[in-house]
């Protein structure tokens, strides 16, 4: 016999005609968000609006890998903070996220990259964040199936080793979060579609959804690959944002041969083996922008070509499974959160690109004290879409581009 389960984030309810906070999009960023307002600031009367399903955009699409070691000081203390909260995350759902802190390598393909690793590595180190340069044998004693002959396209110089990254179940972080967000009283609303916001008087007022209009003072954008267009139609705000697809895929189940998440930003590639044995691996992004989760030929082949290069025991391994999803890139590679700049009550948080999984807990943390208090934490204050307007932008983009063949 079958026994009907409950969803764990609690049976459908009715739409309400007012809500004191509405979080468009059921993504990582918004389950976070509705999570912490609840937890840490007592505000429970939150309707999630979800359009197809929860987990549906990025949330579900990730390679799940987790890191902190990213390259400028406004962005590690964010990410490092993300990371820690994992375990900790995991006691407080009471719920299984399967972190596995295997640590990640980047592979460094010259002596050029090399160098420009030591500048990510002292920022990390400086920040509290464990990474180290290690050399091309290190790097083959950590992970014997690397090939570090000269008799590849980019021969492996080295690596940033970063021990306490590694992966988190992208799906088990979605359920966990749903779960502990309805606990104390948020309301998620799938198959909702969020139509327009509307404003008076430079406030936000309400939002119109496919089941009905919502009377609200806060509305937060978090859609991950849908928010430009969103915040673009909705508000009018346009947004240093292009949208592009990545893809990912996955091998047959393997025995035991990778325990740590390898990548390079030469072959743009990266592989892990998951809990169930599959390599897991993507990186390689289409370049144009577009709106699909289609994968394509040509990015089977880039990966395998790629992946039989640096890890050659692979040869003759099948794919089992590909899929793409969207990431919502700007010019820094560093994303866009703030609140009550263009409309009273109207904040934020996307432009994420392919890092959003592994910040959205503390993204999330600090955009629930936003909304909560309407100050703007001093973690989140770099982040506002102004850098753009002033030339200041971040700098993450640096990290790739100096670890590419060319540098
Ligand atoms: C293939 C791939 C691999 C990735 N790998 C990693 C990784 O290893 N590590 C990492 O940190 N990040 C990774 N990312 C990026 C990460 O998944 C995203 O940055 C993250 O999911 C963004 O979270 P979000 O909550 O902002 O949005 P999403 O998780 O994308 O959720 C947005 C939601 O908004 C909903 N929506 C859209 N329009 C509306 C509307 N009008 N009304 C209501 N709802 C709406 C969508 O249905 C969707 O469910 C990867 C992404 C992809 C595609």
């Amino acid at each position: 016999m079958f026994s009907k389960q409950k969803p764990l984030w609690g049976k459908k309810k009715k739409l309400k005609s007012s809500y004191d906070v509405v979080l468009i999009g059921g993504g990582l960023h918004n389950l976070a968000t509705a999570y912490y307002l609840a937890k840490n600031h007592g505000v429970t009367d939150i309707a999630i609006i979800e359009k197809n399903f929860i987990g549906f955009g990025g949330a579900g699409r990730n390679t799940a890998i987790v890191r902190a070691n990213q390259r400028t000081q406004h962005n590690v203390p964010l990410y490092k903070e993300a990371l820690d909260l994992w375990p900790v995350l995991t006691k407080e759902l009471d719920y299984n996220l399967m972190f596995n802190n295997c640590g990640n390598l980047n592979l460094m393909h010259s002596e050029a990259a090399m160098k420009a690793a030591r500048t990510t590595i002292s920022t990390a180190q400086f920040h509290g964040v464990e990474s180290h340069l290690i050399d091309a044998k290190e790097a083959k004693e950590l992970v014997p199936a690397l090939n570090i002959s000269d008799d590849i396209t980019f021969p492996i110089h080295g690596a940033m080793f970063h021990p306490p990254g590694g992966i988190v179940r992208h799906d088990a972080v979605v359920w966990g979060l749903a779960k502990g967000a309805a606990e104390k009283g948020v309301e998620i609303h799938q198959q909702t579609e969020a139509l327009a916001v509307g404003t008076k008087n430079g406030k936000v007022t309400s939002v119109t959804t496919s089941e009905g209009v919502i009377n609200t003072k806060q509305v937060l954008i978090s859609a991950g690959g849908y928010s430009a267009g969103l915040i673009n139609g909705m508000l009018g705000i346009k947004l240093p944002i292009s949208v592009l697809t990545i893809q990912a895929m996955v091998t047959q189940p393997l025995k035991p041969l990778l325990n740590h998440v390898v990548s390079s930003g030469a072959y743009h590639c990266y592989a892990n083996q998951t809990l169930k044995g599959e390599i897991a691996t993507g990186a390689h992004m289409d370049p144009w922008p577009n709106y699909t989760n289609l994968s394509t030929a040509h990015f089977i082949k880039h990966q395998a070509e790629a992946l039989c290069e640096f890890l050659p025991c692979l040869k003759g391994v099948r794919f089992m499974r590909i899929w793409g999803g969207l990431a919502d890139m700007t010019p820094d590679m560093a994303p866009i959160l703030e609140g009550n700049n263009h409309f009273d009550g109207f904040f934020m948080n996307c432009g994420w690109g392919y890092f959003g999984f592994k910040s959205c807990s503390s993204a999330g943390k600090y955009m629930a004290e936003y909304m909560a208090t309407n100050h703007c934490p001093d973690m989140l204050k770099p982040f506002a879409l102004k850098r753009y307007e002033e030339h200041k932008l971040m700098g993450e983009t640096a990290a790739l581009v100096s670890y590419s063949p060319d540098n």
